[in-house]
């Protein structure tokens, strides 16, 4: 017998730790599982990245991040002072519990969302408070709920629902907590509610280059909201989250809006085409505001059965062998030649 206490806290010998979706090097896949951008990034990338003067990289980058700052502070017509870098909206959210959060308090989120939301306040060893969507996923807070922090994803992961900004706003001005909006995927929508996170004392929203400017490599992300929230969320973060070529790299993109809007457009017009197409062959599809379809094969038709048959044909996508979850496969939607491809697998599948 063992009786040496562990040096490794409770809740970390607890955990059950996020998943990220797989990241195979499988020649000619089409990876459809991970909701990252078909397209490349804006080629003004390209110029940074040849002009970086590799000597720069002995010293450490800015600490404030002032020009991604200033840029998104245009972008969300407030002052600098009102926005937070992170290094991916992941550790934006994980720093709005570290802020916000006390080790008696609580998280809330809805079910379902994003998975790592529970995986967070594990971590820190504070009450889960899910509130259930299901079945429908139509807006249902319970009156009186309260919680530390709420991550409100909108529009929502893995389901692509679009929450409607009057529910939203009418719960922001009720909950006593802070209200984290999770727009991870706002720019497909076309919606923020970052004007709520810049009138409301106790609302945040937080945004990402990841998807929509086709940057889920490079690693930034960033909260919107009040001074004090803003300035809470810096006082605890690391020095240097941003690394010098984030924050050079992040620039360029956020100074070529067009190409963003321009693969927005796109991929909106593949989703809505794929939407048809899979309801054609007897699916039924969530409507997405997003770059993924929440979507349930034929009856007959096992999801886990699927997305093991679509693997075996070199195409990836989501599937959660987990309650509730497991009857879904989510889609991320690619460009038109990978959509193809993914229709030719299920019908391959299909009549085997
Ligand atoms: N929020 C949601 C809802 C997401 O789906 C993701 C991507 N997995 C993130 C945040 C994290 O994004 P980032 O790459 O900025 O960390």
């Amino acid at each position: 017998m063992n009786n040496t206490p562990s040096r490794i806290r409770a809740s970390v010998r607890a955990l059950h730790p996020y998943v990220p979706g797989e990241q195979p090097k499988i020649p000619g896949l089409v990876k459809l599982n991970t909701n990252e951008n078909p397209y490349p990034p804006t080629p003004a990338v390209r110029s940074v990245l040849d002009g970086l003067c590799i000597d720069d990289l002995r010293r450490y980058p800015d600490p404030d991040a002032t020009g991604v700052r200033e840029r998104l502070a245009a972008l969300h017509g407030c002052d600098a002072g009102n926005v937070f870098v992170a290094n991916g909206s992941d550790e934006a959210l994980r720093l709005c519990i570290d802020a916000f959060c006390e080790p008696d308090g609580s998280v809330g989120y809805v079910e379902p969302s994003y998975s790592l939301y529970p995986v967070l306040a594990d971590i820190r060893g504070v009450e889960r408070r899910p509130v259930d969507f299901w079945p429908d996923l139509a807006w249902r807070m319970p009156r009186n709920y309260a919680a530390s922090v709420f991550f409100l994803t909108n529009p929502n992961a893995p389901t692509g629902t679009l929450f409607a900004k009057d529910d939203v706003r009418r719960f922001c001005e009720d909950f006593p907590g802070v209200v984290v909006i999770d727009e991870a995927y706002a720019d497909f929508a076309g919606v923020s509610c970052d004007d709520l996170a810049l009138s409301l004392p106790n609302v945040l929203v937080c945004r990402t280059l990841s998807k929509a400017y086709s940057l889920a490599g490079l690693r930034l992300g960033w909260l919107v909201g009040s001074a004090e929230l803003i300035g809470a969320v810096t006082a605890i973060k690391d020095s240097y989250n941003a690394d010098r070529i984030a924050q050079a790299v992040a620039c360029a993109a956020l100074d070529d809006p067009e190409w963003m809007r321009a693969n927005v457009a796109r991929i909106r017009a593949t989703r809505d085409r794929l939407v048809a197409d899979l309801r054609g062959r007897g699916w039924s599809v969530t409507d997405s505001a997003t770059n993924f379809l929440w979507a349930r094969p034929p009856a007959g038709f096992s999801a886990g059965d699927v997305f093991r048959a679509l693997r075996e044909r070199a195409v990836l996508v989501r599937h959660w062998d987990a309650p509730r979850l497991r009857d879904f496969l989510r889609i991320t939607v690619g460009t038109d030649a990978e959509v193809a491809r993914l229709l030719t697998a299920l019908d391959d599948a299909a009549s085997v």
